[in-house]
Parts: structure tokens; C-alpha cells; sequence
């Protein structure tokens, strides 16, 4: 199977996908835009978050709404479910706990999702765990298996994604894929209407083994760009200036890029509109948490992640919700000297 799976869809299977229904649940500053990007591409969308404001703006243009990730489940026509979580606890929370998708399957013999796509970023043994427990046959007996996937099991893909709010908007995700490859050619065409690209990793977990890697760079890329631009600052260089020289010049990333965190450098990043929204300083401490514990598995250390994950903590300290560029802000705004711990 290629590694970029977009182009492998027939034309037939997207009309047939086309008529699914979406269940998507998690709508926060990525599921609410990513829902709004299946709505747009004509997928009828049935929605579920805990906090009912979360669910209003996706209402007034038109999704249906569940009560319970049970009820949302339980509906007929729902073929497919997303979910876009913050945590590990949030996504067993959804799929095993009280009200959640493995009790519907129990109480009504059956759910009717048959493709399972959880886009949140989670440790990879959350992933298989969840993974196995929605495989059982019981759990899809009313469900229809999409063409190409098992007839018996459901599937159940872990498809974390990278891009930010930003690529949530614009529909530019890259998702990264574990799980039986048939589901996900079968995912492709919701994938596509969310992402730009798709790229296969591997079985159950892999997905987010790979994001992982992913954010434990961008963490540290993030804290570096944010050092050398505020020392270019205090040596007199505006961060404006700086900033395009580094993106002609070997620092060039997607930090200095896309997602600056100087203030009015980049347009629409969180740093210019005072670091609210985007990537909570919280979700990129479990990131770098999450790469520790995966490192400390393998006896291994991560100098350049300890570092890092220590400096978003006193970020975290002044307000864990902002985005974790505000790095800039409340670490080199202070020369770079730590934060008086509380
Ligand atoms: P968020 O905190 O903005 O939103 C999470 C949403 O989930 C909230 O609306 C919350 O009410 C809802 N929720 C939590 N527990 C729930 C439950 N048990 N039942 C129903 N709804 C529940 O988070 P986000 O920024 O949208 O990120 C979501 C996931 O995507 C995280 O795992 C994050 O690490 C990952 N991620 C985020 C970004 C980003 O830029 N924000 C980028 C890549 C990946």
C-alpha cells in the first residue's frame, strides 16, 4: 500500500462515502473547525461534546446534536465517528465509559458506526486498549462494514493529527495512521475532507508513537526559535526581520514559518491575538510527558525534552490554556531566566 493513500480511493467509494453520516465528538479548538470541514465537503454530521457551548456555532449551521457519545452511537445512519479528545482518560471516557460507545453496543446489540477514527493525540497503549475493546464482533452487529474492511470486526483507527488550528481551518491536517490498512482506505475520504495528507504508520498505536516523535520536536523547536528570536530582539533586531531571515536561512521550520510566536509576526497565530486559542500550553506538556514515559520504557533519556517540557510547566503556571507559544511571552520576556515557582 503506498504511504500517501489520498489518490487510492475510487471515485465510487467517495460517492458511497458520501452519503455517510459523521458522528463526531470533541469540539474543541481542532474538532470543532474539522467538523466544519466535513460539513462543508456535504457529510451530513451528528454531533457530541460534554460542554453544550462548544456544540452551538456547528448547531446554528445545521449538525444534529447527540446527548451522550451512547446516543450518538446508537443513531441510525451514523457510519463513521470521530473523535477529537484532549486526553487519554477523556477518550476511554467516550468509548468505555458510562454512556459511552461499548455501553450502547451492550445495551442495543450493536452499534452503527463500523469505522472507528480517533484523532486525538494519546499514548499508544490507550490506542491498542480502546482499539481491541471496540474489535469486538458484538460491538458492530448492526453496523454495515465499509468495502475492503473485515466483514466481521469493526475498525478502529488511532489518526492523530499535526497542523494546528490553523490546518484544522484550511482542511491542511496531516494525520498519521495505526490501525488494519483496510480502514484506512476506508477512512480516506473523511481524512480528505479534514487533511491534506494521510500517511500510514503502521498497526494499532503507531499513529501516535509517530505523533509523539512529531510534538517532542516541535516542542523543542518551538522553545528555540522563541530563544533566538528574543535574543535577537534585546541585540536590537526587530523579530519581524529576523523572523525572514530565519525562514531564508537554515532555522527555517514551521515554528519560525507558520506558527511564530512573536506577536504580530505571523497572521492568525495565536501569539497575535494574545496567545488565546490554538495548542493549550497543557496539551503540549501531555505531549512531551507522553514522549518521557515512551523514552523512559527503552531506558533512555531525552536531555533536549526534559528541558523543554520544564520550560512550558512555568508557562503552565501563569495559565495552562493559553497556546504554548506563549512560551515567548512568559519565559524570554524574562531574558530568558525562569519563572519564580510558586
Ligand atoms: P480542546 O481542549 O480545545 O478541546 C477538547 C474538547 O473535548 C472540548 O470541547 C471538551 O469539552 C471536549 N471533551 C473533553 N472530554 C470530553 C468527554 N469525555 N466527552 C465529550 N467531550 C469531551 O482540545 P484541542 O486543542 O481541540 O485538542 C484536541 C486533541 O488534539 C488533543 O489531544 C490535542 O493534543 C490534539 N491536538 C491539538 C492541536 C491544536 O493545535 N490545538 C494540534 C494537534 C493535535
Amino acid at each position: 500500500m503506498c504511504q500517501r493513500c489520498f489518490s487510492v480511493s475510487s471515485a465510487a467509494e467517495e460517492e458511497d462515502h458520501d452519503k455517510s453520516k459523521v458522528g463526531f465528538i470533541g469540539l474543541g479548538n481542532m474538532g470543532r473547525r474539522m467538523a466544519a470541514n466535513l460539513m462543508h465537503a456535504g457529510f451530513p454530521v451528528v454531533i457530541h461534546d460534554q460542554s453544550p457551548k462548544a456544540m452551538h456555532d456547528l448547531k446554528e449551521s445545521g449538525a444534529e446534536s447527540a446527548a451522550s457519545p451512547a446516543e450518538l452511537a446508537s443513531m441510525e445512519g451514523v457510519r463513521v465517528l470521530v473523535t477529537m479528545l484532549p486526553t487519554p482518560e477523556s477518550v476511554r471516557d467516550v468509548y468505555l465509559g458510562t454512556d459511552g460507545v461499548l455501553q450502547a453496543a451492550r445495551e442495543n446489540g450493536g452499534i452503527h458506526p463500523s469505522l472507528l477514527i480517533d484523532a486525538s493525540t494519546v499514548d499508544p497503549q490507550t490506542s491498542m486498549e480502546v482499539a481491541r475493546q471496540m474489535r469486538s464482533a458484538d460491538l458492530h452487529r448492526k453496523a454495515t462494514p465499509f468495502e475492503g474492511c473485515p466483514s466481521s470486526a469493526p475498525s478502529m483507527i488511532d489518526a492523530p493529527v499535526s497542523g494546528g488550528v490553523t490546518g484544522a481551518a484550511a482542511a491542511t491536517l496531516t494525520f498519521m495512521v495505526g490501525g488494519e490498512p483496510e480502514a484506512f482506505k476506508a477512512a480516506q475520504p473523511f481524512l480528505k475532507a479534514m487533511g491534506k495528507h494521510a500517511l500510514y504508520c503502521g498497526r494499532s498505536g503507531m499513529g501516535q508513537t509517530a505523533k509523539v516523535c512529531n510534538n517532542l520536536a516541535l516542542g523543542i523547536q518551538m522553545a528555540s526559535i522563541a530563544e533566538a528570536l528574543t535574543l535577537g530582539r534585546d541585540l536590537g533586531l526587530d523579530p519581524g526581520t529576523l523572523t525572514a531571515i530565519f525562514n531564508a536561512s537554515s532555522a527555517r521550520c514551521w515554528s519560525s514559518e507558520v506558527y511564530n510566536p512573536a506577536p504580530g509576526v505571523t497572521k492568525g497565530a495565536p501569539a497575535s491575538r494574545d496567545y488565546q486559542g490554538g495548542f493549550a500550553t497543557k496539551h503540549m506538556i501531555k505531549d512531551l510527558k507522553l514522549a518521557a514515559t515512551a523514552a523512559e520504557d527503552l531506558d533512555r533519556l531525552l536531555p533536549m525534552g526534559a528541558a523543554a517540557l520544564d520550560l512550558y510547566e512555568q508557562v503552565a503556571e501563569v495559565d495552562d490554556a493559553l497556546d504554548f507559544t506563549a512560551i515567548y511571552k512568559h519565559i524570554y520576556s524574562h531574558s530568558g531566566r525562569p519563572l519564580p515557582r510558586k
